[in-house]
């Protein structure tokens, strides 16, 4: 195997200084290893809101990492300009022999790294790249017959057999900090990249690899009762590390070990949902499509979605009149993170009793939800849609009542996010246009001023929803 006088490792969606391939792959491999991560503009250009809750997640686990990299003895170069341009001329400016970096099967992001593998080669400078940021990707796990899968169980099933100690083993980066070369330079603060500060910090939403680790020893404390917590948006049930799965300030190799280990239901149930995030990540890669506005049902592209005018609009804007809806919207606007149950139920209620393109929420969604993972959210829309693989069929539609009732029964949830139904009684909370007047009055909530009208009526949306489907379905659906 080569040894590289000099290596360079570019960070992107793996803010952490331990258990990390290409970060370790590169010390066992160069005598000296420079580390750089870019704000890359061309993502940052694009993003539509000059206060990125996702910006300063990162900006503050960047820090972090190079505090981290330091006290190794190492450092890390921080730049913002164009990535696939900054990457290359750095690696030339350094004489790296090398770069190395960690797989990210984004469609732009490998287009992205395409280029940089191609002007890389051009200078003669060799590139590494790795598995990171799921346990299986790309081919890994696929059926007896060489095919992807696209139902959810059967992948579990063959994901789980395939397992063994060693997909989960960390890489032992410590072992080889010594060859880390201590360059570091200054990390541009939000303004001179063009952002604002955020809430971020009034928020429950600790940054960086210090938060990511705080999070999940609270988290292990309630695993076991992730299963029956977890559904319930007013529990502290789930774990709230989606953003540092994103960012990588988490080893996705750590936390699927511990719950491998630990068994039981809580920790099987979670161990699921981690199982999913590679589900959607692989069916991305298969079908990068569904990341551009496909639905992985084709037969369902050319659905004639009404769109009726002001719907989006008021669900953007949390008015629809259903309250488990517009608390989980205040939730998402003010907080940036949606809990799971509501995230379907609000997805549903768009399309299925708003009428409204799931393209349309998932690109809100993609702008607003500091976890917005591609993968994931094209999985999660396409599921709630029924557009998707594995998707919730048709024809059952979620009823954003009976969902209140069921997940969140005494209103909690709902009263934290809408104060103007505080007052309002258990019986009334979730549809609260059923109160009578006096009622109204003695709750301090007059339903159409206080707090909107229903938008729609859900038994009506139901029936039209039910209609566009049985026009685009095979015959022995209809
Ligand atoms: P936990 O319940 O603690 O789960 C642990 C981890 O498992 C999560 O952090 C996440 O990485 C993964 N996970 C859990 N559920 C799913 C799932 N259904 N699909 C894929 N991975 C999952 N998740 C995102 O990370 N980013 C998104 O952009 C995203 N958009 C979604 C959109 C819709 C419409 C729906 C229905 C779901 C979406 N999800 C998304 C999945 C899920 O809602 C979040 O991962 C979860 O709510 C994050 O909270 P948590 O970390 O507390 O989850």
């Amino acid at each position: 195997m080569t040894e590289y006088a000099r290596g360079l490792v570019w960070f992107r969606r793996d803010l952490r200084d331990f258990d990390h391939a290409a970060l370790y792959h590169a010390l066992k491999r160069a005598r000296q290893v420079v580390c750089v991560f870019v704000f890359d503009r061309d993502i940052l250009d694009g993003l539509p809101d000059r206060a990125d809750r996702r910006v300063e997640f990162i900006r503050a686990s960047v820090v972090e990492l190079q505090q981290a990299l330091q006290a190794r003895g190492g450092g890390l170069m921080v730049r913002h300009g164009v990535a696939r341009e900054e990457v290359v001329q750095l690696a030339a400016e350094l004489q790296a022999e090398a770069v190395f970096f960690n797989h990210d099967d984004d469609p732009a992001a490998l287009a992205r790294d395409a280029a940089v593998g191609v002007a890389l080669c051009a200078r003669n400078i060799a590139v590494h790249h790795y598995k990171d940021t799921v346990i299986f990707e790309r081919e890994e796990v696929l059926t007896a017959s060489g095919t992807p899968y696209s139902v959810f169980t059967p992948y579990k099933n063959a994901w789980l057999k395939r397992l063994t100690p060693l997909d989960l083993q960390a890489y032992p980066v410590e072992a080889y900090a010594d060859r880390l070369a201590a360059q570091s330079t200054p990390i541009p603060d939000l303004r001179e990249m063009g952002f604002e500060p955020t809430n971020l910090r009034e928020l429950d939403c600790p940054t960086g690899m210090a938060g990511a680790a705080q999070l999940f020893e609270d988290f292990l404390d309630r695993i076991d009762r992730y299963q029956a917590m977890r559904d319930f948006p007013a529990q502290t049930g789930p774990s709230t590390l989606s953003v540092h799965l994103r960012f990588g300030t988490v080893s996705i190799r750590q936390l699927a070990a511990a719950a491998w280990q630990l068994g039981g239901r809580g920790a099987q149930t979670w161990l699921s949902e981690l199982i999913w995030r590679d589900f959607y990540h692989q069916i991305l890669w298969h079908r990068p499509d569904v990341a551009s506005g496909h639905s992985f049902k084709r037969q369902y592209d050319a659905l004639p979605w009404p769109n009726p005018p002001g719907h989006f609009e008021a669900w953007c804007e949390a008015r629809t009149g259903y309250p488990l809806v517009d608390a989980a919207m205040r939730q998402l606007n003010r907080t940036g993170y949606m809990h799971n149950r509501l995230r379907m139920v609000a997805a549903s209620f768009l399309t299925k009793d708003l009428l409204v393109d799931w393209r349309r929420g998932e690109r809100y969604f993609a702008d607003t939800l500091i976890d917005f993972d591609l993968a994931a959210n094209s999985g999660g829309w396409q599921w709630a849609a029924s557009v998707g693989c594995d998707a919730q069929p048709w024809f059952r539609i979620f009823n954003p009542v009976t969902q209140s009732e069921r997940f969140d029964a005494q209103g909690q949830f709902i009263r934290r996010y809408l104060p103007e139904l505080a007052r309002v009684a258990e019986k009334f909370i979730h549809a609260p246009w059923t109160m009578p007047a006096a009622e109204q009055q003695r709750a301090g909530c007059v339903i159409g001023r206080d707090y909107p009208l229903p938008i729609v009526d859900h038994a009506v949306q139901r029936a039209q929803a039910l209609a566009l489907f049985r026009q685009a379905s095979p015959p022995a659906l209809k």
